[in-house]
């Protein structure tokens, strides 16, 4: 692997990447006003055009129109994300990152095969540990290996790193930060450390994890050690660990627009509860975001921000 750890080149292509054809910006526009998305002029932040879908419970596509694409994580299967990319016009081959979170299947499943698609040149953004616990099962793609922590760009994208508590070898979490606007992504970590929060701060779009309800959890079919581990401080944020961020007044930042609640358990939640939890603590606190619970197994609209 040490031959193919080449970020700072990749760095350097990225950045002379080819701008996007006028064709692709008219496409997309007008599958935005298809889709009711609304158009918000050129003024202030939406000037940008910037998007962002969860195509799976761990796993968001996000880009800039006209601009950079990338995807965080690749939990499906190769079949199902080039079909979910194709639903909202995109194709892999204009990915220009692949970011992986950490190395558990629900994130990895479509990874080694998506990589060696014909035509793919996305070059895969992990940690050294997170590279080394992937199986490939195959020759490995071109690695862009950050330390946990590290900022990096792809384009016009500045993305941030951030460790995350979860039982696996080296799991980050990721902001992705375009002129004024910033999105945050956390899921799979077993509570929030204040340093987690600081990442999250001025967030106008954030994804937190609401896995699962602790009383759904202690009396649900899983075996004791697995509840053990998804209740530990390395698991799972439940539907109360998300709500006490929300209400905090160190939490869930006033001028966050949209925060998703994603990555629910099928077994130990479900949309309701999540929902309920969240909306209680809203109350409390008088924050007012728009509240999105995703569907495990379903993708999200399409979020303009
Ligand atoms: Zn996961
Ligand atoms: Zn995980």
């Amino acid at each position: 692997m040490p031959g193919r750890c080449r970020a700072a080149r990749v760095r350097l292509k990225l950045r002379r990447a080819p701008r996007v054809p006028k064709q692709s910006l008219r496409i997309c526009l007008e599958r935005g006003r298809e889709s009711g998305l609304p158009w918000k002029g050129q003024e202030g932040r939406h000037r940008q055009d910037l998007r962002a879908r969860l195509l799976q419970r761990g796993q968001f596509h996000f880009h800039r129109q006209p601009g950079h694409r990338i995807l965080i994580d690749a939990g499906l299967n190769r079949k199902q994300i080039l079909a979910r990319l194709g639903a909202i016009g995109e194709d892999a081959q204009r990915l220009d990152g692949i970011l992986i979170t950490h190395e558990h299947s629900d994130h990895v499943n479509g990874l080694p095969v998506l990589t060696r698609t014909k035509g793919m040149q996305a070059p895969v953004f992990a940690t050294r540990g997170t590279a080394e616990a992937i199986d490939w099962g195959g020759p490995e793609p071109e690695i862009a290996v950050f330390q946990a922590g590290a900022e990096f760009e792809i384009g016009d994208l500045r993305i941030q790193s951030f460790t995350i508590p979860h039982d696996a070898a080296d799991p980050v979490g990721f902001t992705v930060t375009v002129g004024k606007t910033k999105l945050s992504i956390v899921t799979d970590l077993g509570y929030l450390p204040n340093s987690v929060k600081w990442h999250l701060r001025d967030s106008q779009f954030i994804l937190l994890e609401s896995n699962h309800c602790p009383e759904m959890l202690r009396v649900g079919p899983y075996p004791w050690q697995v509840k053990q581990r998804i209740l530990s401080r390395k698991g799972h944020l439940s539907n109360d660990a998300a709500s006490d961020y929300i209400a905090d007044d160190e939490g869930l930042p006033e001028q966050t627009e949209t925060l998703i609640l994603g990555h629910l358990s099928e077994t130990n939640n479900s949309p309701w509860h999540a929902r309920l939890v969240a909306e209680q603590a809203l109350q409390m606190c008088g924050k007012k975001p728009r509240l999105v619970v995703a569907e495990p197994r379903q993708q999200s609209e399409v979020f303009q921000l």
